[in-house]
């Protein structure tokens, strides 16, 4: 069985504490994950803090090049890092294989964008002075990502950092850290510096604190849960630490009467059963409208009863939730569903396959007064809920805290702005399910999230705007 260290100055440091890593596919143990505990964090934010001088004193480009190194390295590993994320996450090999070039897509992006990255000179109002201003990296960067994309979580925070010439402190998920400490090894072999990217692992309550709460720390970047994401910004506030967080959705999925229902159900397989439907941007409630909802039902259960459920290295469309604590969650929501009045269509509970697989679950007659409505259900399960026209629909789509990501199908254009103007959401997805890109600026309203991963507003989370007022005389 083999063991799992951290990175902390460009070597692997070992403890006595240690982690099970289990495949969630049949709780097989694949490995021992050994925690460095709040020392160990400490340990490798001065690691990060000692490195910053050097990495942002020096060029874009060197960092740049270093960068696409490593984005070369993960292409050329692809396979057996694909095989990685499966085996701890669960989610089937296509999906892990696309995952690694998602993943280091951010890596390029970010590589070339900050070779762009400039300030400006004004036009002083003042004859003797010159005003401008510059873009300086913001200092060490905590990075906390989850087990759900345990690459393109690490490298959409971790390569738009040190892009711009940030250190960074990484905390991966201790489900699912081996992709983590694969590409950290791959980091090394492309030239990253030691302390440049050191990665913590072990208890995340004890090093979530450390990483949250040091004063080398100038800025935490977040992905995972509203509680947890509420915590950090807590503990970031007595340093006053800047944040980005990327948080839960309640993503509503419109079918409109005018959408083209075979591309809308291909949107929401795609959307609903990425990961087995656990992501933060996967549809979580299903709005139809009254008149094509037979048609629209049948289509997808037709289509729904198509999908393998299995073991993500076995071929399968559908794989396991990531541990018992996702089933029960699932099976509590529809429960509560079912009491209150909703109706199965299919699916409902555990499979024959194994322990932590799902069946596709739909369920009719949704109303608000549900869990399942309410809150994320990250798992394969539609709730439908129907609705007669577009001002009650877009009430319904809003009544949620959360506002990550939206989905429509409509071939109206009017229909078409009118909607994506009044959803209150960071991402709209029309007549698509998928959304994500390097390109896009991902990230929510309300309790969703604050600022934008990828896109050019990536690079901006990590950078400080210095302005700079030059008296001639
Ligand atoms: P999810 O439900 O998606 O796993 P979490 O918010 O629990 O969401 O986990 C996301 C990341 O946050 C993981 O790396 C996890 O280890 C970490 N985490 C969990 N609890 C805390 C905490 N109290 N402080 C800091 N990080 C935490």
């Amino acid at each position: 069985m083999q063991d799992y260290h951290s990175l902390i100055a460009g070597k692997w440091v070992k403890s006595s504490k240690k982690l099970k890593i289990e495949n969630p596919a049949n709780q097989k143990i694949i490995g021992y994950l050994y925690d460095v505990g709040s020392q160990g964090a400490k340990k490798a934010i001065e690691a990060a803090h000692n490195a910053f001088p050097n990495w942002s004193g020096n060029t874009a480009k060197y960092r740049s090049d270093i960068l696409k190194k490593w984005y070369s390295l993960i292409k050329k590993n692809k396979k057996e890092i694909s095989k990685i994320i499966t085996l701890e996450s669960g989610k089937p090999l296509k999906e892990s294989e696309a995952e690694v070039e998602y993943g280091a897509s951010f890596i390029e992006w970010f590589a070339e964008q900050s070779l762009r990255v400039s300030g400006e000179i004004f036009n002083s109002p003042d004859i003797k002075k010159k005003m401008m201003t510059i873009k300086q990296p913001i200092g060490v960067v905590s990075a906390i990502t989850p087990w759900n994309f345990p690459l393109a979580m690490v490298t959409r925070k971790t390569s738009a950092a040190m892009a711009c010439g940030c250190t960074v402190v990484l905390k991966p998920s201790e489900l699912t850290p081996i992709t983590s400490i694969k590409l950290a090894e791959l980091a090394l072999k492309a030239g990253v510096p030691p302390g440049v990217l050191n990665v913590v692992n072990g208890n995340p309550k004890i090093i979530g604190k450390s990483l949250s709460t040091h004063p080398f720390v100038k800025k935490i970047t977040f992905t995972g849960s509203t509680l947890v994401g509420k915590l950090l910004m807590r503990n970031a506030s007595n340093t006053v630490k800047s944040v980005s967080l990327e948080l839960g959705g309640n993503a509503p999925f419109v079918v409109f009467d005018d959408s083209n229902l075979e591309n809308a159900v291909n949107g929401l397989i795609d959307s609903k059963f990425r990961n087995a439907g656990q992501t933060c941007i996967s549809a979580n409630r299903v709005f139809v409208q009254e008149s094509v909802e037979k048609k629209f039902l049948d289509l997808l259960i037709n289509k729904i009863e198509s999908l393998k459920i299995g073991d993500g290295m076995k071929n399968s469309d559908i794989g396991p939730l990531i541990n018992t604590k996702a089933i029960l969650k699932l099976k509590s929501h529809i429960k509560d569903a079912l009491k209150k009045g909703a109706n199965l269509l299919c699916g409902g509970s555990v499979s024959t396959v194994g322990e932590l697989f799902f069946q596709p679950t739909v369920l009719s007659n949704i109303t608000s007064k549900m869990m399942a409505f309410n809150n994320e259900n990250f798992g394969p399960l539609v709730p439908i809920i129907l609705f007669k026209n577009d001002e009650s629909l877009i009430k319904m789509c809003n009544d949620t805290s959360y506002g990550l990501a939206a989905y429509f199908y409509s071939q109206n254009s009017k229909r078409i702005w009118n909607i994506s103007e009044k959803l209150e959401f960071g991402m709209v997805g029309v007549n698509t399910g998928k959304i994500s890109t390097y390109l896009n600026p991902f990230g929510g309203f309300k309790e969703s999230g604050i600022g934008r991963e990828g896109s050019t507003d990536g690079l901006e989370a990590f950078l400080e705007k210095k302005y700079i007022s030059w008296d001639q005389n």
